[in-house]
């Protein structure tokens, strides 16, 4: 059996519009032949992503002609099912805080198994054999389903589902939010992580606001938190 050269393949980047998934999708743009890019409206509270996910796309094709001739469709998911079936700190007004188990309220159980299920049917119907996530077992707030033997399980099944080969593709996996930021400089040097300062988002209450140094938001939920203490990390071990 010959060996399926990555170069010549197709991926479907999971893509939020926010520092891990863009970092994602510079990702599989260096990588792979064809990449395009499927996003999930859930009624999530920081719906503003959604607006950002065009923005980020044009910049990198406009400031990165190699990828651009690489970027393809962008397809966005209509799940407000979601929002019916979970009642969570994410769609629903309600403040951020631990829960007993340990899980922030923000946890959607399961979500991005259906996410990623959905991505790969929707793969499979364009040709493309390869899902990139961001999920990340590293600094994240543990949930369960962004485990990599959670991610490894649900490759075997969609593989199998599918009878065709589905590679769950998650670079970020064993890196720390420092490492992402160095991460994406290798990939496209300042200007791609001035880019993601400048046009991504992550904060959780949707919030634009004030143009920090490691990006706009909050500054003080959950999601601002981690991504401002990987930026003042990654910045401080660039100064040594
Ligand atoms: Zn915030």
């Amino acid at each position: 059996m010959t060996k399926v050269d990555a170069s010549s393949r197709k991926a479907l980047v999971l893509f939020s519009g926010g520092q891990d998934s863009t970092a994602c999708l510079a990702w599989a743009l260096e990588r792979y032949a064809e990449v395009e890019t499927i996003g999930f409206d859930y009624g999530q509270r920081h719906r503003i992503e959604l607006e950002c996910r065009q923005t980020v796309r044009a910049e990198l094709a406009r400031q990165f002609p190699q990828w651009a001739a690489k970027l393809g469709e962008d397809h966005v998911l209509d799940l407000a099912l979601l929002g019916q079936i979970s009642d969570t700190a994410l769609t629903a007004e309600r403040a951020i805080e631990m829960q007993a188990n340990g899980l922030p309220n923000t946890f959607v159980p399961g979500r991005n198994l259906l996410f990623l299920t959905f991505a790969a049917t929707l793969a499979y119907r364009r040709g493309a054999s390869v899902l990139v996530g961001g999920m990340c077992e590293t600094d994240y707030s543990g949930y369960p389903d962004c485990r990599d033997n959670t991610l490894k399980a649900l490759q075997v099944a969609l593989s199998l589902g599918l009878d065709a080969p589905m590679t769950l593709e998650t670079p970020l996996m064993f890196i720390t939010k420092a490492q992402t930021w160095a991460m994406t400089e290798q990939l496209g040097g300042a200007a791609l992580n001035a880019l993601i300062v400048e046009h991504t988002h992550t904060c959780y209450l949707g919030e634009r606001g004030t143009l920090h140094a490691w990006g706009h938001g909050c500054g003080h939920c959950p999601a601002c938190e981690l991504r401002a203490k990987g930026y003042s990390e990654f910045i401080a071990a660039v100064a040594h």
